[in-house]
């Protein structure tokens, strides 16, 4: 897993790159690949921060 991959966007159908080097952060912490661009998961982390506040 050293090749960056193209992951479409579940919110806006964009592709995005999901570099190797996030790949091996991710599967360092256990994480699931992500399913949303930047821009569609900083939007939702806004989103939230409101409802929360
Ligand atoms: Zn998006």
């Amino acid at each position: 897993m050293d090749e960056d991959i193209k992951i479409k966007c579940q919110d806006c159908g964009e592709e995005f790159v999901f570099s190797a080097r996030e790949q091996k952060f991710y599967n360092e912490k256990g994480f699931v690949p992500p399913k949303r661009c930047k821009s569609c998961r900083n939007a939702r982390t806004l989103r939230r921060n409101k409802i929360n506040y």
